[in-house]
């Protein structure tokens, strides 16, 4: 049947999600995914979010295709070409002249990390202060300053090397519904003898996509956004995976009401699965001298040219954010209903848009376990959270009703199955330990 060997033989121990999917890929077109074997799976995963508008994106597809007739060029360094001409134009156009927003653009090397490094040196730079505040399972990258940032010790401890010049500070109910983290960083930075090197920036995420679908709520958004004012930080709005949509407007923090200094973009910024990243900043910070920062794959045209028809042909009119909140209606219920059919198993929902979590109890492995059924009755959706007890659900955005009604219909028979299963071993039965 489908052959894997050589993915053992051959491929380092670092492999992930070969392990959790483990079959042969060979087709994929909008939410669906096709194995060497014929069978489909509905995809709840979208490449960890990078594939908002599906797999294959007709519209997409056929720009791409037209442009590599015509020998576009492929990659540019940051050399000026046509496509990245259009692509400018059509930000500025559909994502910042409407808003009355003002950034600069830095295009960066093509992986989340990449923009995420450029962000917090140019945010050390214009502030002179190495210290940056960073949350609790925040999730940044695995790159030296991007992973000094990032939260998780499975990572960190892969590093080899110190990771410093990080203050991390609890995230939007970390501590539970009755703290409010944002009067404990005040005043932790109001103190001079709290222990805290002044920092230069704080980054975060509105929903923290790998550290488990946890949603800020747009009042403490808008209450750090006060503080960065407050104490000279600039604020750095990681939205490599909940933007681009996936909340519901283009930028994840906009119902937040709150501008950030720096935005990064890069996961489905080209819309079709092509590498790109982005680093958004306030005209005034862009003290890059030229050059002093680089990257040879800056010029990926294809993204720009995929990137610049998925804004021309999703965002320049609020029909899709509709859309969006429509679906996101319909996820919600659907899991909330399978909560209330659970009582007492310590289930719960939480998310924004199109990334909603069913968060399980952190010590049971119900959510890798219902992720592994899923699988089998053909669905790809992946876990998230400190131990994997999110089953994160992020459909592309543009899935139709049918699709995601079927995925669906498969997360509650797995659920039920393994709930199953748990109840008929009472002892193996975890429910109601430690919760978060
Ligand atoms: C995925 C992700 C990154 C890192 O992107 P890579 O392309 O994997 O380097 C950074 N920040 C957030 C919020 C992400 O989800």
């Amino acid at each position: 049947m489908m052959d894997l060997k050589i993915f053992d033989r051959m491929e380092s121990e670092v492999r992930g999600y070969v392990r959790s999917f483990p079959v042969v890929f060979s087709q994929a077109r909008g939410s669906v995914l096709i194995d060497e074997s014929g069978k489909e799976y509905i995809d709840f995963f979208s490449g960890a979010g990078t594939l908002n508008y599906g797999h294959n994106n007709p519209i997409l597809k056929e720009k791409l295709i037209d442009y590599l007739n015509t020998d576009g060029l492929v990659h540019g360094l940051d050399m000026a070409t046509g496509a990245k001409r259009y692509f400018m134009e059509t930000v500025e156009r559909v994502l910042l002249k409407p808003r009355s927003w003002n950034y600069k653009l830095q295009f960066t090397g093509p992986t989340g990390t990449n923009a995420v490094e450029a962000a917090l040196k140019l945010a050390r730079q214009v502030k002179g202060r190495p210290n940056v505040i960073s949350f609790t399972h925040g999730f940044h990258g695995v790159s030296g300053g991007s992973l000094a940032v990032t939260a998780n010790a499975k990572f960190r401890e892969a590093a080899g090397v110190a990771l410093g010049n990080t203050t991390f500070m609890p995230y939007d109910g970390y501590l539970g519904p009755d703290v409010n983290t944002i009067a404990y960083l005040e005043r932790m930075l109001d103190d001079p003898s709290s222990g805290m090197d002044r920092p230069a920036a704080v980054i975060v995420e509105t929903v923290q996509g790998e550290g488990g679908v946890n949603v800020a709520t747009r009042r403490w958004l808008k209450d750090l956004e006060r503080l960065c004012h407050q104490y000279d930080m600039l604020l750095i709005i990681d939205d490599i995976q909940v933007g681009c949509g996936r909340t519901g407007s283009f930028f994840s923090f906009e119902s937040a009401g709150i501008r950030p200094d720096i935005i990064t973009l890069s996961k489905s910024l080209s819309g079709f699965g092509l590498p790109m990243s982005l680093v958004l900043m306030k005209p005034e910070l862009d003290i890059w001298k030229p050059g002093a920062h680089s990257g040879t794959f800056r010029g990926n045209n294809l993204a720009f040219v995929t990137a610049a028809q998925a804004l021309d042909s999703y965002w320049t009119n609020s029909a899709f954010s509709d859309e969006i909140r429509r679906k996101e209606e319909l996820v919600r219920d659907w899991l909330e209903n399978l909560v209330h059919s659970y009582p007492g198993v310590g289930l719960s929902v939480r998310g924004r848009g199109l990334i909603q979590g069913l968060a399980t109890p952190a010590d049971s492995d119900v959510a890798n376990q219902i992720a592994h059924k899923a699988f089998e009755h053909g669905l790809v959706i992946e876990t998230s959270g400190a131990n994997d007890e999110v089953l994160k659900v992020l459909p592309a955005l543009t899935i139709s009703d049918e699709q995601l009604k079927k995925g669906l219909e498969i997360i509650e028979r797995s659920t039920g199955e393994v709930l199953a299963a748990k109840g008929a071993s009472a002892h193996v039965l975890k429910f109601g330990g430690k919760r978060r």
